[in-house]
């Protein structure tokens, strides 16, 4: 990992220097591994902090949103979840491809910072933090699938094991089975939204769940409340959800949020198909469910 973390640096560096760049968005080191974070360099000075290794689990594509609204010319590195985030906000108009200079690594998995602090703090055995997080293992696109440059290796995908496995044990449930599955997993919910702000695909200016007038969706955590709030968000992430699995790693309650957007996935690919979220981008592509037909078989709604 130093080694590629030294070649984004002095990469990120000749960007700066050649004035292609005006930002740079990678990870910033801390006092130990797991403390890396999000960073935004805003000059070759700034370079000085970054740093990468098994920690960048966090989806850099995120903080595009940042600078969605600006003219700087902006560097960023992606790993192969990120990058199908970066596709999403080209789709989406919220970032325009020639401000952006993309730095691909091709990701051999990541640990989970957040799991490594609980284990510091003695609330996680230290082996429980040692294994590649739950979304990598879950990931079959490791590699950049937009960049302008590539560092390493091609990796296979990590997932292992059936795809849709998870899904298919709820799909076979009765309805009642799986109402009351939900409903004891959401009443877990405390409404934090570490989920939404964690997503890419969460980028619209105002938030239903912001607005106070008119007030969409009650502010309690009440079962009511609560599975309105899941609802919504997942009708809004059906053929936008890049699967990059980063709400469920950031929810503190552990509610298993990537079962939904897997069935999302799965269901798009099956009605909307062949179709997978975020896999490449072609200038004026929509994704599916952003096209109208009026010629459409379906009522609006
Ligand atoms: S989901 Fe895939 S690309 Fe993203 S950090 Fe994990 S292994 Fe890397
Ligand atoms: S991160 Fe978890 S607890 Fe917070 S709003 Fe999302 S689902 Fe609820
Ligand atoms: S819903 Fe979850 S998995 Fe899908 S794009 Fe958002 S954070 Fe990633």
């Amino acid at each position: 990992m130093k080694a590629i973390s030294d070649k984004i640096k002095s990469i990120a560096a000749g960007l700066f220097d050649s004035g292609k760049i005006d930002v740079f968005i990678g990870w910033e080191g801390g006092p130990c591994d797991y403390a890396i974070r999000p960073y935004i360099a805003r000059s070759k000075a700034d370079l000085e902090r970054m740093a990468f290794n098994e920690y960048a689990i966090h989806n850099s594509s995120n903080y595009l949103l940042k600078l969605r609204d600006g003219h700087e010319k902006i560097g960023i590195v992606v790993k192969g979840c990120d990058s199908r985030g970066v596709v999403r906000l080209l789709e989406d108009n919220q970032i325009k491809r020639e401000r952006l200079y993309i730095i691909g690594v091709c990701c051999p998995g990541m640990k989970d910072p957040l799991l490594a602090i609980k284990a510091q703090s003695g609330l996680l055995p230290q082996r429980d933090c040692d294994n590649l997080a739950d979304k990598c293992l879950n990931c079959l696109v490791p590699n950049p699938v937009i960049f302008d440059e590539l560092i390493g290796e091609q990796q296979p995908p990590h997932m292992q094991g059936e795809r849709f496995a998870k899904v298919a044990a709820i799909e076979n449930m009765s309805v009642a089975e799986r109402f009351q599955f939900f409903e004891k997993e959401f009443s877990k919910c405390i409404r934090c939204y570490a989920c939404r702000q964690a997503c890419i695909a969460c980028d619209c200016r105002t938030c239903i769940y912001d607005e106070m007038r008119p007030q969409w969706v009650g502010r309690e955590n009440s079962n009511s409340d609560n599975m309105m709030y899941h609802l919504v968000k997942a009708l809004h992430m059906a053929g936008r959800c890049i699967e990059c699995g980063e709400c469920e790693r950031v929810c503190p309650v552990g509610i298993p949020l990537m079962l939904i957007n897997n069935k999302l996935a799965k269901d798009a690919d099956r009605f909307f198909g062949p179709y997978e979220a975020g896999l490449s981008y072609v200038e004026g592509q929509k994704p599916a469910l952003s096209v109208y037909r009026e010629n459409d078989p379906d009522d609006f709604i």
